[in-house]
């Protein structure tokens, strides 16, 4: 039986590489709780284990010696994976596993040591060759991390570092780059210098290497999703809140790297609220209690169209979608036309990227954002059903809040039952 156990003790001893979040975390060192976890996760089944933990399992900092002679010991004639960087690759550390089947992981990353410096990551190739020797000398293997997209890529490098790779190493594993919350990565994303891939861009670029038995592909290392450590409150109008790095981030995300869920085939687009987040303000509220009752409800997706962009109601709490303000009194002529250009792109988008059923709004018919999600809906020839009502809309228009005014939930009321009713 294979089993993983993630070990988190003391800090990468580097924690500067530009694209590792991990190596910056900060845990305490404790021989007798790792000895501990280590022996409540290893029993006589496991036959093959797999640490996991950032840094290097072979820094004694990290990992105390006698951690590592009690796994040693444990693991004897059994596989053993662990990580290091290169430096903690010493005769004295491999010279503790004889009689494992050790199976030690560095991280290549990318086999030009232009690109190494770029990426800091504190390693030569030639270290890394002398690393690889040393671990085949004691007949242990080697498993070489390459970062599929890394920032500073260049045609050719992917292929480069494989060739590389394969000559020092036992097997490789291809990874995504993905932009770890607290990795400097991720600023180089939001200042548009660099671009996470998804899946498809993945798939095509690791497709030639499927078939080598040597080479292992993982696209998903982890949960990815835009995080951001400065969370200042986006409040204001103008172009710099329209197209805000942070809400263009956002924008990519939910375009090339979020799927919808899948029960929700029905999208009611929704206009964004004062009150954040979205669904505790009384306009949610009040249109959700209108249609709640009908046996569609569950199918719903709501997703809102506000100067962020469009966004699927469930992030609504997440940062910016929980901190921003936009006032309408403030808009100008010509930030009007901008955020019509730009918000029915972003509709256009996101409609390409999440497929529907059936595609519902209820704005205000002189709202920009859904004119702008009219005008995006007709050009991708999709059937919106607009649930608002113009002629109640004239009547209610100078009272506060007219969404919500009751001739108009009323209208919305009959609009959403006739909906209903087509799709029996
Ligand atoms: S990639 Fe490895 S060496 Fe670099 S900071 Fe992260 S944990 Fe440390």
């Amino acid at each position: 039986m294979q089993k993983i156990i993630i070990l988190n003790s003391g800090k990468c001893s580097w924690g500067r590489c530009v694209f590792c979040g991990w190596g910056k975390h900060d845990f305490e060192v404790d021989s007798k709780e790792l000895i501990k976890t280590f022996n409540e996760n290893v029993d006589d089944k496991v036959t093959s284990l797999k640490i996991f933990g950032s840094g290097s399992f072979l820094d004694e900092k990290q990992f105390p010696i006698k951690f590592l002679k009690h796994a040693a010991r444990v693991m004897k004639d059994r596989e053993l994976i662990i990580e290091s960087r290169p430096e903690y690759v010493t005769r004295e550390k491999l010279g503790l596993f004889k009689g494992v089947k050790l199976i030690v992981a560095i991280g290549l990353e990318a086999a030009d040591d232009a690109v190494l410096r770029k990426l800091r990551k504190g390693m030569t190739l030639k270290k890394f060759n002398k690393a690889c020797k040393l671990i085949h000398e004691y007949e242990f293997k080697v498993k070489g991390y390459i970062l599929v997209n890394p920032p500073f890529n260049y045609k050719g490098l992917l292929q480069k570092s494989v060739k590389h790779g394969l000559k020092h190493c036992d097997e490789l594993v291809l990874i995504n780059t993905y932009p770890h919350a607290k990795a400097e990565l991720f600023n180089y994303w939001i200042k548009s210098e660099w671009k996470p891939i998804n899946k498809e861009e993945f798939n095509e670029a690791t497709e030639k290497y499927n078939d080598d038995k040597r080479i292992k592909l993982d696209f998903d290392n982890y949960s990815f999703e835009p995080r951001f450590e400065k969370q200042e409150r986006l409040t204001g109008v103008g172009r710099k809140y329209l197209v805000h790095p942070y809400f263009t981030v956002w924008q990519d995300y939910f375009t090339r790297f979020y799927k919808r869920p899948a029960d929700k085939t029905i999208i009611l687009f929704l206009p964004c609220s004062k009150r954040k987040p979205y669904y505790k303000s009384r306009t949610h509220k009040t249109i959700r209690r209108m249609i709640s009752g009908f046996p569609f409800y569950n199918k719903l997706h709501i997703v809102v169209i506000s100067n962020p962009g469009v966004i699927p109601v469930e992030f609504s709490g997440k940062y910016p979608f929980n901190n921003y303000d936009w006032n309408e009194r403030k808009e100008t002529e010509s930030i009007k036309d901008e955020y019509l250009r730009v918000t029915e792109e972003r509709v256009i988008n996101y409609l390409k990227a999440q497929k529907y059923e059936h595609y519902l709004s209820y704005f205000k018919p002189d709202s920009e954002s859904g004119i702008a999600l009219k005008n995006a809906c007709r050009k991708l020839r999709i059937k919106l059903i607009d649930l608002c009502s113009k002629d109640v809309y004239e009547k209610e228009k100078d009272k506060r809040n007219p969404l919500i005014q009751r001739g108009m939930l009323e209208a919305l009321r009959i609009k959403v039952k006739v909906f209903s009713g087509m799709l029996k």
